[in-house]
C-alpha cells in the first residue's frame, strides 16, 4: 500500500499532503475505531456475500482514501475535539449555559472563561504523525499491496459445524496442501462404527495440485485419519517429531511403514517452501505437547492458522506460546487469521496445566491407599505431572491401557518425560507392593466399556481389583456425546466402593482450547484484516466472531464456514466460491475397514423397525403357492404374535398371486419385487414401521 500511494496522482493541497513515507489515514467510515454500522458476519446465503458489494466497499474505501481529502483528513471528532468547533458550541444558543445558572446563584462577574490559544503547526503535525502511526499499528494489514492479484482457497473437508475430524485445503493456482487429516467418532445409531474419518473426493479431484500434508499437533482428531488417506493417496507429510512419531505408531499398526519415507520433520521458526506458499510452525501450548500454529505466506498475503491452542504462561515445560512469532507476522501485515473456536463461549482466559498440579498434591496427600489415575493418554504432561507426585511419594508406576502404554513409551523415547525405568513396574506386579506405594496410570477416562478403567470397575480386569482403600481420579472431562458412559463408570466405581475424585475439584481438570481473553491476545496481536473462525460448531464460531469484532475486525471481513465450503481470499475480499463434496467414512477398529454407508443404513433399520424374511416356492401355471410360505420376523412382533402376523401374510401373498398379472410374475425377481412392496403397504398401514423386508421365491 505504500508503494501504491506513491504511484497515485495527488490533488491534495500542499497543506495537506500526505507523508511518502507512510500510507494515509482512512477515511471516517473506514475508521477502526468506530463501531461497524452491521455487527453480524457475512454468512453462507446472505445477501451481503455478494463479492462486488465486499469488493466494492473495500475497493471504494481505498480510492476515497488515497483521492478524497478533505473527508480522509477531518479528525474524527469523538476522539479529539477540534478546537474550532468548540467555539462554535460555546455560543449555540439551543445548549443550555450551566454557567449563566451558576453565574446568577453568585451574582458577581463572570468568571474569565478559558479560551485555547491557537493550536501551533508542530502539534497539529504531532497529532497527525500520531493518529497515523496509531491507525497503522491498529491496521497493520495496510501495509499489504491492495493490487495484488493472486487469490488462495481455502476449503474446510472436516472440523467445522462439529467437534473433531479437522482437516482442510488451502490451494493457489498450481500447487495445494492439506492442513491435518482427523479422525472424529461416530453419534449411538453408527452400529458398529468406531471411527469416522473424512471424505477424500475432493482431494482425488485435485491430487495433482497437492505438495504436501502439514500437521500442526498429534491430537486424534487431527492425525487419526491419515492411515486411511494414504492408503488412498501419498503426499510428502510435515509435522514436529511428536507428531509423526504418534503417526508412525499407526502406520506400524496399517502396514504403512514404507511411507515413513515420506516424513518431514519441521524445526520451528523456519519456513518451509510447500508449492506456492512458505510454512512455518510456531510453538503453542495445547493439552499435548510439540502442538503448533502455522504462518502461511502465500502470493495472495500472510496467513495465520493458530490450530488448536490455549496461551498458557506457565506451561509444564517452560516452553511458552510463541507470541513474539504471532507479533512478528502481525507487524507486518496479515491478510487472514484462523483461529480455533472450541472453548469461545468461555470468558475470561483457560487455566494453566500447572494448576491441575497443585489440585494433585491435594489428592495424594488424601490418598491412604493406591491411587489409579485416569486421563486422557495424549497429554503428556497431565501424566507426566501424576509421575511426579506418585514418585515423590515413593510409589511405583503402573501404566495400564494400550494408547497410553504405547504414548508414555513414545514421549519418553522422544526425551519429553524423563523418567527412569526403575520408577516403572508391570501390572501383575502390583499385588506385590504395599497399597501406599502404587500409582496406576490408566485409559478409560471417557468411560469407553472396553478401556481398562471400566473394566476394573466392572471387576473384569486380570490384575487390578479394586479395593475400598484405592482413590481413582479422573483427570479429564466427558467430551460431548460421552456424558452418558462416563455417568455409567461413575455409577459403577461408587458401587464398587473406592474413592472417586471428579468434578467436586474444580482444576481436577483443565481444557487445552483458548477462551475468550486469549482468543482477544491472539486477534490483537495478529490483528488481521480478515477473519475465518475455524474448530468447532456453527454456534462457537458465530461467538468467536463477535470476539473478532469486538477487537477490531470489520464484519463485513468474517466469513462464517461449514464443512464444503471453498472460500476465496485475496487482498480485497472473502467470499464463498463453490462447496465441494464432503462427508464421512465410516471405519471399523477390529480391522481397520470401512463399512459402506448402505450396511450401517441397513443397521440403523434392522435396529429401529427389524426384519421381515419370506421364504415361498410358487406354482407359476396355477398361481398358487407350492406347501407353505416360511414367514420370520425379529424386532417387529412379539414372538406369542408370530404366528398370526405369519397367517397374515400368508394371506396377502395368496391374493396377490390370484389377481397378479403374468408380468408381474414372470420371473422370481418381478415377484420378489412385487412382494415386497405389497408386504411393505401392509406393514406400514398395520404397524406404522418400515422393517427390512427379504423376500426369496422359488417357481416352479
Ligand atoms: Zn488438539
Amino acid at each position: 500500500m505504500q508503494d501504491q500511494n506513491k504511484e497515485q496522482p495527488n490533488n491534495n493541497t500542499s497543506e495537506n499532503k500526505p507523508r511518502r513515507d507512510r500510507p494515509e489515514r482512512p477515511r471516517r467510515s473506514q475508521n477502526p475505531h468506530r463501531k461497524p454500522k452491521t455487527n453480524t458476519p457475512i454468512q453462507n446465503g446472505n445477501k451481503k456475500e455478494n463479492p462486488k458489494e465486499i469488493d466494492g466497499n473495500v475497493i471504494a474505501t481505498d480510492k476515497e482514501v488515497n483521492g478524497n481529502t478533505k473527508e480522509a483528513k477531518k479528525p474524527s471528532n469523538h476522539k479529539r475535539p477540534n478546537p474550532n468547533q468548540n467555539k462554535s458550541h460555546k455560543t449555540n444558543p439551543n445548549k443550555p449555559n450551566h454557567n449563566k445558572k451558576n453565574n446568577k446563584s453568585g451574582g458577581g462577574r463572570r468568571p474569565k472563561k478559558f479560551v485555547p490559544g491557537p493550536m501551533s503547526e508542530a502539534m497539529k503535525a504531532s497529532l497527525k504523525e500520531n493518529e497515523e502511526v496509531n491507525d497503522l499499528r491498529m491496521n497493520p494489514w495496510k501495509q499489504i499491496e491492495i493490487d495484488n492479484k493472486n487469490k488462495v482457497r481455502f476449503t474446510p473437508l472436516g472440523g467445522l459445524g462439529e467437534i473433531g475430524g479437522n482437516m482442510a485445503v488451502m490451494e493457489d493456482e498450481d500447487s495445494a496442501f492439506i492442513i491435518d487429516v482427523g479422525m472424529s467418532f461416530p453419534d449411538e445409531t453408527m452400529h458398529g462404527v468406531d471411527i469416522l474419518v473424512p471424505d477424500f473426493s475432493y482431494l482425488h479431484a485435485i491430487k495433482s495440485k497437492i505438495k504436501a500434508v502439514i500437521i500442526t499437533h498429534a491430537h486424534e482428531d487431527h492425525i487419526g485419519a491419515v492411515p486411511y488417506l494414504f492408503k488412498e493417496l501419498k503426499f510428502p507429510i510435515y509435522g514436529t517429531p511428536l507428531a509423526l512419531a504418534m503417526i508412525e505408531n499407526k502406520f506400524q499398526e496399517h502396514g504403512l511403514m514404507d511411507d515413513v519415507k515420506l516424513f518431514n520433520y519441521v524445526t520451528k521458526r523456519k519456513q518451509y517452501e510447500v508449492g506456492g506458499f512458505k510454512i512455518e510452525w510456531m510453538h503453542n501450548t495445547h493439552s499435548i505437547i510439540d502442538a503448533c500454529s502455522l504462518a502461511i505466506e502465500s502470493k495472495a498475503g500472510t496467513m495465520i492458522h493458530t490450530a488448536d491452542f490455549k496461551v498458557d504462561h506457565t506451561p509444564i515445560d517452560n516452553q511458552t506460546m510463541d507470541l513474539q512469532r504471532f507479533a512478528h507476522y502481525g507487524a507486518k501485515g496479515v491478510l487472514c487469521l484462523f483461529s480455533d473456536s472450541t472453548n469461545s463461549h468461555n470468558p475470561g482466559a483457560t487455566k494453566s496445566e500447572a494448576v491441575v498440579g497443585k489440585t494433585f498434591d491435594t489428592l495424594f496427600d488424601l490418598a491412604k491407599g493406591r491411587v489409579i489415575m485416569s486421563t486422557f493418554s495424549s497429554n503428556t504432561h497431565r501424566i507426566y505431572q501424576a509421575m511426579e507426585r506418585g514418585i515423590a511419594a515413593g510409589r511405583k508406576i503402573c501404566v495400564i491401557g494400550r494408547s497410553m502404554e504405547r504414548n508414555i513409551e513414545t514421549t519418553r523415547r522422544l526425551g519429553y518425560v524423563d523418567i527412569p525405568d526403575k520408577n516403572f513396574i508391570e501390572a501383575h506386579e502390583v499385588p506385590k507392593y504395599p497399597e501406599d506405594q502404587i500409582l496406576v496410570v490408566t485409559t478409560g477416562s471417557q468411560g469407553e466399556a472396553m478401556a481398562a478403567l471400566s473394566r476394573m470397575a466392572m471387576n473384569e480386569h486380570r490384575h487390578i481389583k479394586l479395593k475400598p482403600s484405592d482413590t481413582i481420579i479422573i483427570s479429564a472431562h466427558a467430551i460431548p456425546g460421552n456424558e452418558g458412559s462416563v455417568s455409567s463408570l461413575m455409577n459403577k466405581l461408587v458401587k464398587a466402593g473406592v474413592t472417586v475424585r471428579y468434578k467436586d475439584f474444580e482444576n481436577i481438570h483443565v481444557s487445552g482450547h483458548a477462551s475468550q481473553e486469549e482468543q482477544k491476545l491472539i486477534l490483537r496481536l495478529v490483528q488481521p484484516k480478515f477473519f475465518l473462525p475455524v474448530h468447532g460448531e456453527y454456534n462457537h464460531i458465530h461467538k468467536h466472531s463477535k470476539t473478532a469484532i469486538a477487537c477490531g475486525v470489520d464484519s463485513r471481513n468474517i466469513l462464517l464456514m461449514s464443512d464444503g465450503d471453498q472460500i476465496e481470499i485475496t487482498t480485497k475480499y472473502l467470499k464463498k466460491v463453490k462447496t465441494v463434496k464432503t462427508g464421512k467414512s465410516y471405519i471399523d477398529n477390529q480391522n481397520n475397514q470401512e463399512i459402506k454407508s448402505d450396511v450401517v443404513e441397513d443397521r440403523q433399520k434392522l435396529s429401529l423397525d427389524g426384519v421381515v424374511n419370506i421364504a415361498v416356492q410358487i406354482n407359476k401355471e396355477s398361481k398358487k403357492v407350492i406347501g407353505k410360505a416360511v414367514i420370520s420376523t425379529h424386532g417387529l412382533v412379539p414372538d406369542k404374535e408370530d404366528k398370526r402376523f405369519a397367517h397374515e401374510i400368508e394371506n396377502i401373498i395368496e391374493t396377490f398371486l390370484l389377481n397378479a398379472e403374468d408380468k408381474q410374475i414372470s420371473s422370481p425377481k418381478a415377484i420378489q419385487d412385487e412382494l415386497r412392496s405389497i408386504v411393505r403397504k401392509y406393514i406400514v398401514r398395520t404397524k406404522r414401521r418400515y422393517p427390512i423386508i427379504t423376500p426369496v421365491v422359488f417357481m416352479a
